[in-house]
């Protein structure tokens, strides 16, 4: 049985940079590759973004910092969720520039010898990064460690709604700490835009931005070209009465006499249960909805009004007709976690001259 294939344009995630380049205007643009890059596959995704001449990485992990320096042993690598303890010390053995978050961090960072380091800010998102009550303490406290800051950064909350007041509420906040923090570390540059808050306009984009899901084809970036797709060659077909029921539960029952096609993925391989009759996929160019749940490892689709497939035929479930985002909210997610949730099973193909 041939397995599902997941196909990444490289190609089109280097224009999605190139796009994302040119419209942040002097901002450097930076790439978020945490999460395997978005569930795509870290080494070729980095080697085709350092190919369109993306320099400077985030991740969340230390691990997957010193993953990625293996791949790209010149290119600044961020760890977003900081380090700690003995963590710091891997870190800078490694080159990785960690992205301090709190006191602690700070501290542990300096423990392990300091060095090249981020600085992250809480501008209102009450997540990751340095309140601005404990600021100052900190930038006094480890004012020798903090001087070899060369980011200071935040991160915006509710970017992917222009309108929303947090959005200016939030660079106020960053405009109201940066004086102090670059009064201690006169290098650093600054960022607060991921995809979202690059849209939002220049006041947003700062020295660097740091884009993730639109290099990937997803929304906010409404332009970006599509990066993934998924097919599915079908496992079976079968013809059902009237009456009779598909899958587990019984939860869906035929209105009339219908072919029933089983494909070879299911919700071990991101396929949310929660899209169980809830979607369609595409064969041929026209929709063929979901019957029934989706279960660990297949899914059935009603085929009736396909007569000319057959066994041999193959379904596309991302594609030209069928965005990422328009297969998330159908599952009541969004495209990051229909990406990253993708899974290992697939047979992955990736297109394109850039990957190294
Ligand atoms: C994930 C992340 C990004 C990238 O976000 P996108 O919305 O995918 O562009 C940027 N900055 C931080 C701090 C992040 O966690």
């Amino acid at each position: 049985m041939d397995a599902p294939v997941l196909t990444v344009d490289l190609d089109a995630l280097a224009r999605n940079w190139r796009a994302l380049d040119a419209l942040s205007g002097t901002a450097e643009t930076g790439a978020a590759v945490k999460a395997d890059a978005y569930g795509l596959g870290l080494a070729p995704v980095a080697g085709a973004l350092w190919g369109a001449g993306c320099r400077r990485f985030f991740v969340a992990t230390l691990a997957e910092g010193i993953a990625l320096r293996a791949i790209l042993p010149d290119a600044a690598v961020h760890i977003l969720n900081g380090v700690r303890g003995e963590g710091a010390a891997a870190a800078r053995a490694h080159r990785l520039i960690p992205c301090l978050n709190a006191p602690h961090q700070v501290a542990d960072w300096r423990a392990a010898g300091g060095g090249p380091c981020a600085l992250q800010l809480d501008s209102g998102m009450a997540r990751l990064g340095v309140q601005s009550g404990d600021l100052d303490a900190v930038l006094r406290d480890e004012a020798d460690t903090l001087a070899d800051c060369v980011l200071v950064m935040s991160h915006l909350a509710c970017a992917d709604e222009p309108a929303h007041p947090q959005n200016a509420a939030q660079r106020a906040a960053f405009e109201a700490m940066l004086p102090t923090v670059r009064a201690v570390a006169p290098r650093a540059e600054a960022s607060l835009a991921a995809t979202g808050g690059t849209l939002l306009g220049a006041e947003y984009r700062y020295d660097l931005v740091r884009c993730g899901i639109g290099l990937y084809g997803g929304l906010p970036f409404a332009d970006a070209e599509p990066v993934v797709t998924l097919t599915a060659p079908i496992v079976q077909i079968r013809t059902i009465a009237a009456g009779d029921s598909v899958g587990y539960g019984a939860s869906w029952t035929a209105a009339r006499p219908s072919r029933i096609a089983t494909l070879p993925l299911g919700y071990a391989d991101g396929i949310h249960r929660a899209l169980s009759s809830a979607t369609y996929v595409v064969i041929d160019g026209r929709p063929a909805p979901l019957a029934g749940r989706v279960s660990m490892d297949l899914l059935t689709v009603d085929v009736t009004d396909h007569p000319h497939v057959d066994e041999r035929g193959i379904v596309e479930i991302v594609g030209p007709h069928r965005g990422i985002d328009a297969l998330a909210a159908d599952a009541g997610t969004i495209g990051y976690e229909m990406l990253t949730a993708l899974g290992t099973r697939y047979e992955r193909r990736y297109k394109g001259a850039t990957r190294n």
